[in-house]
C-alpha cells in the first residue's frame, strides 16, 4: 500500500510534466468513480500537483483540483503522447505504450501533450473534485510540511494510551505512516512498538520526532519502497527497501546490536522490531 514516501514520489515525478500543461478530457471508465467526478469540468491548465497527506492533489488554474487516493493498488502512469516521446524531451524517459492495457485501468486525465491513466485493481482508489487545495479533507497533521512540529507531537503522545506502533498508524493524528515506515521509525527511534504512548520520556520524543522525520525523507529520496504494489508515474519501482533496517528481517541479526529481529502479527499486519535495542 502506498504510504507518504511514495505518494509523494509519484507528485515530485508528474508535477514537472504536467505543470503549465491543460487538462482536455476526464475519462472515467470506472462507474464507481462518475458520481462523484460527473460535474468536473476539463479545459483548465494544471498549476501545481501538490500532496496532501496520502492523497495526491492535481490543481487548476480554472475549475477547482482533483484529490487522488491510491488506497491499495492504485497506480498513476503517465504516458507521453507518441510525438513527445520521440522528441527527446524530459518525458522521453518515460514508458511508451502506444495503447492502454485496459486491464484495471478505471479513468484517464487526457492531456495536450499525454494521458495520466489511472489503474487499480481492488478499486478502492478514488479521484474526487474540490473547490480549492485546502478543502481537500486531511485528517491527520503532516509530518514533513511544518504541520506537525516536537510540540505537537509532544501533545499528541501525551494524551494516548495506545501502543506505539498503533499509534504511528492512527491516520487522523500523523497522516502517512502506514506499516513499512512505522517498523522503520520506531526501530531507528530505538522505541519498542508495544510501549504506550504517554509514558514516552523527552528524549524518546525527541527521537521520534528526529526518525519521522528522517525515514519518510529518506524513503523520498529512494523513490519509495516496492514490495508488492507499489509502482510510481513511470511505472518502475522505489528502491527504499534495499534501505530498511528493521522491516522483513525477522530471525536475522539487529545491524545496530546483533540480537535477533522480531516478528509479531496484530490485526493481520506485521511488526518487526528488535528486542535487544528497542525498549
Ligand atoms: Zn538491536
Amino acid at each position: 500500500m502506498p504510504e507518504l514516501p511514495e505518494v509523494e514520489t509519484v507528485c515530485r515525478q508528474l508535477d514537472p510534466i504536467l505543470r503549465g500543461r491543460t487538462l482536455n478530457r476526464l475519462q472515467i471508465l470506472d462507474t464507481k468513480l462518475r458520481p462523484k467526478l460527473k460535474c468536473f469540468a476539463a479545459g483548465s491548465p494544471l498549476t501545481e500537483v501538490r500532496r496532501r497527506g496520502k492523497l495526491l492533489v492535481l490543481c487548476f488554474a480554472e475549475g477547482g483540483v482533483l484529490a487522488v487516493h491510491l488506497r491499495m493498488t492504485g497506480r498513476l502512469i503517465w504516458q507521453p503522447a507518441a510525438d513527445e516521446a520521440e522528441s527527446g524531451n524530459a518525458a522521453s524517459m518515460f514508458v511508451h505504450q502506444s495503447s492502454h492495457a485496459t486491464k484495471h485501468l478505471r479513468a484517464v486525465l487526457a492531456f495536450d501533450h499525454g494521458e495520466l491513466a489511472f489503474y487499480d485493481s481492488r478499486r478502492f482508489g478514488t479521484i474526487e473534485p474540490f473547490t480549492t487545495f485546502s478543502e481537500v479533507p486531511c485528517a491527520g497533521l503532516d509530518p514533513l510540511n511544518g504541520e506537525l512540529s516536537l510540540a505537537v507531537l509532544q501533545q499528541l503522545l501525551k494524551s494516548s494510551k495506545q501502543t506505539m506502533k498503533s499509534w504511528l498508524l492512527r491516520q487522523d493524528r500523523i497522516a502517512g505512516i502506514g506499516n513499512i515506515y512505522a517498523s522503520e521509525i520506531l526501530f531507528d527511534a530505538r522505541i519498542s512498538p508495544q510501549k504506550t504512548a504517554q509514558v514516552l520520556s523527552r528524549s524518546e520524543c525527541d527521537r521520534l520526532f528526529a526518525s519521522i522525520r528522517k525515514i519518510l525523507r529518506s524513503a523520498i529520496e529512494h523513490c519509495g519502497t516496492t514490495f508488492s504494489d507499489f509502482q510510481d508515474s513511470t511505472g518502475s519501482v522505489g528502491s527504499f527497501q534495499q534501505y530498511l533496517q528493521v522491516y522483513g528481517r525477522a530471525g536475522e541479526r539487529c545491524r545496530r546490536c546483533r540480537k535477533l529481529v522480531k516478528r509479531v502479527v496484530e490485526q493481520q499486519r506485521s511488526t518487526f522490531y528488535c528486542p535487544g535495542c528497542q525498549r
